[in-house]
């Protein structure tokens, strides 16, 4: 049985002191955190704070950069590494956000480069795959999708799949308002996990990975997408994550 998992990605919207106004309200919201996982992705100057104040109130919620470079150290300007990720107290990071492939040109090669740069630094991944509207009308969506797990996950050992989670967000549900059909992600969830399956067997498949849904998941769509046997979590993001009430009610699906 996979825990359900619900990460809250807060985009570039909050500075570093609404970011820690945000993580004390949502630590304030009752949340039966032995049924559910939560995370939160802050911007890179918030994560120190975000993950602070989780560990001093004695909370187990993951916190994840939004991004990362995938090379170690040097003379690149701007960037951030892994390891400067994990000495903020971040866990996790977001690799392969459609807004990252979209408007910063980032090829599956890169996206690979970083899952293997932040899996050497220890972090664990959310490797975020989906298609365009084109795509979908195109009829190619799964093939696509397939494709980009593929790539991502290329030259990944098996042990370390313990430290990976798949997001499906397809790009014309992100911050639109239209999600699709739960019946739409549960097939695209069951063809990742079934290549999932081809790659590293039953184990890491069904027992291991996580597969969350993301694509304007509101309180009022998240049961039915849950309910789904292929849907583990739920990737949200500036819509319903930025206010702790309703993304306690989303953490709270199901209580
Ligand atoms: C996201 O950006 O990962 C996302 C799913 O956004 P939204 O929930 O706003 O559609």
């Amino acid at each position: 049985m996979r825990k359900p998992l619900i990460y809250g990605n807060w985009k570039m919207n909050l500075n570093m002191n609404e970011s820690a106004d945000l993580i004390a309200s949502l630590l304030s919201v009752k949340i039966d955190y032995s049924k559910v996982d939560v995370g939160v992705a802050p911007d890179f100057c918030s994560l120190s704070k975000v993950a602070e104040t989780i560990r001093e109130m004695g909370y187990n919620i993951s916190v994840a950069a939004q991004n990362v470079s995938l090379e170690e150290k040097g003379a690149f300007t701007g960037e951030v590494s892994a390891d400067m990720v994990a000495s903020t107290g971040a866990d996790t990071v977001i690799i392969g956000h459609s807004e990252r492939r979209a408007i910063y040109k980032e090829t599956n090669e890169e996206i690979n480069g970083k899952v293997k740069a932040a899996l050497r630094n220890r972090l664990h991944v959310i490797l975020c795959v989906g298609e365009s509207l084109e795509e979908r009308e195109a009829g190619i969506a799964t093939e696509t999708v397939l494709y980009q797990v593929g790539m991502g996950l290329h030259g990944i050992n098996m042990d370390r799949m313990n430290n990976i989670t798949l997001a499906y967000e397809p790009v014309w549900a992100i911050g639109t308002g239209k999600t699709a059909t739960p019946a739409d992600a549960e097939e695209i969830h069951a063809n990742i996990r079934g290549q999932l399956k081809k790659m590293y067997g039953p184990v890491v498949a069904e027992k291991k990975v996580r597969i969350l849904y993301g694509g304007s998941v509101k309180p009022d769509n998240v049961s039915a997408l849950m309910m789904r046997d292929n849907i583990d979590g739920a990737l949200v993001g500036g819509g319903a994550s930025l206010d702790a009430t309703t993304f306690g009610k989303l953490i709270n699906f199901n209580s």
